[in-house]
């Protein structure tokens, strides 16, 4: 990267480490040298201690008992741990799980390998805003099904999904709720016994922690949740997730629990500014500006906008030496897809094709801000001052009525 003053707007991609996370975690790698599981010496006490002490500061974020705690390598790992554990450890009970087409891969392919091995699952639609229809999510339960797992707050729009409901009618049905709650934790209250949520997964990386480590939060009791581990070992994790503990980034997420327990209220309400700022200045500066899902359930820092008739990959490379965002495309091999997330939202592949997503975080300024406003309206501009469709839209053309010749 050059020294060029660059700007940070992907934070739900991964969030920088704070800086006093760094601090807490510096002496152990080199002045805490233990194994947490090494029983009989002061190296091994002093590491087991500071996992300890990390694991009650990621409890008191979440308000559960620390032994509800299980340390993983990050989100993938914990989904799917929570959702091939369930399937395993469930299965005299049933064999079907109820998710949603816009989840998390870590959960969507989770998902896949249980209907490899014999399980049934049900992907469900959202609606143009990006929420789940309760009534349909309702019907779909049957005397099988065994969980409902549903993310708490997506990455792509940051749509926050009725934990509340979907708790009570868990609840009231008697299965396991398990939210991927990775885009939630730590900028908002994530409190999962107040909802009914049995099984929670979440990452360090992604709320100022180090990458490589990331929990399932797993219910005790009223009901006992039990998982069947996906690694085998040495039985750490209260035997559901073997492996040496990864000290230094434990001690890391710990503090960054502890900071976001303190600090995110005002980092949302600061942020939230912030992106309603952004947002504002589009939909004034552009015309054709669209805002994907729910704006009255959403997170406080995230921005997902469509600019019509814009390639949104092309639109990125007019800024992206000077501003980091990422976009509604995802690239795969040859082609661009558009987000399966924003076509489950019901977007043409038009709007979707033409979305960025802007998410902010504890350390983006409002200097940031006005200066993305001007790059990203000059480069939506610009864009459309060279499109042949942009023209024939502002010359009054229906698009949708052209008859495009075929190649
Ligand atoms: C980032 C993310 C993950 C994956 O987390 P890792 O710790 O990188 O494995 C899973 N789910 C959601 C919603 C995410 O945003």
């Amino acid at each position: 990267m050059s020294d060029k003053r660059l700007i940070y707007l992907d934070n739900n991609a991964t969030t920088p480490t704070d800086p006093r996370v760094v601090d807490a975690m510096l002496p152990f790698f080199h002045n805490v040298p233990g194994n947490a599981a090494s029983r009989n010496h002061p190296f091994g006490w002093a590491a087991e201690e500071a996992v300890d002490y990390a694991r009650d500061q990621i409890s008191k974020l979440l308000d559960v008992d620390s032994r509800e705690i299980i340390f993983t390598s990050g989100a993938t790992e914990s989904d799917n741990l929570a959702i091939k554990g369930v399937f395993e450890m469930y299965a005299k009970k049933g064999n079907h799980i109820i998710t949603l087409k816009t989840e998390h891969k870590a959960v969507l392919d989770s998902c896949k390998k249980v209907e490899k091995m014999g399980g049934e699952v049900t992907y469900l639609d959202v609606d143009d805003k990006g929420l789940v229809n309760l009534a349909d999510l309702e019907a779909a339960i049957k005397p099988s099904t065994i969980m409902i797992s549903i993310m708490w707050a997506n990455n792509e729009t940051g749509v926050i999904q009725p934990m509340k409901e979907i708790g009570e009618m868990c609840a009231k049905h008697g299965v396991l709720f398990m939210s991927d709650a990775t885009q939630a934790v730590g900028k908002i209250k994530t409190h999962p016994k107040e909802l009914g949520i049995h099984l929670m997964a979440f990452t360090s990386h992604k709320m100022y922690g180090p990458k490589g480590v990331g929990a399932l939060f797993v219910n005790r009791k009223n009901p006992r949740v039990k998982v069947t581990s996906q690694m085998d070992g040495g039985g750490h994790e209260r035997g559901m997730r073997s492996g040496t503990l990864n000290v230094p980034g434990i001690v890391g997420f710990g503090a960054a629990a502890e900071i976001a327990r303190k600090e995110m209220d005002a980092d949302a309400a600061r942020l939230s500014v912030l992106r309603d700022k952004l947002e504002n200045a589009f939909k004034e500066n552009l015309e054709e500006v669209y805002v994907n899902g729910d704006v009255n359930n959403r997170m406080p820092h995230v921005c997902n906008i469509s600019f019509k008739h814009v390639e949104g990959e092309g639109l990125m490379m007019t800024f992206n030496q000077e501003v980091g965002v990422s976009s509604g495309s995802a690239c795969t091999s040859a082609s661009l897809e558009p987000s399966y997330v924003l076509i489950a939202y019901g977007l043409g592949d038009d709007l979707a094709h033409s979305s960025i997503r802007f998410s902010l975080g504890r350390f983006t300024t409002e200097q940031d801000i006005d200066e993305t406003i001007e790059m990203v309206s000059k480069g939506v501009n610009h864009m459309r001052d060279l499109s042949p469709i942009w023209e024939m839209y502002k010359e009054g053309v229906d698009l949708e009525s052209v008859v495009w010749q075929e190649h």
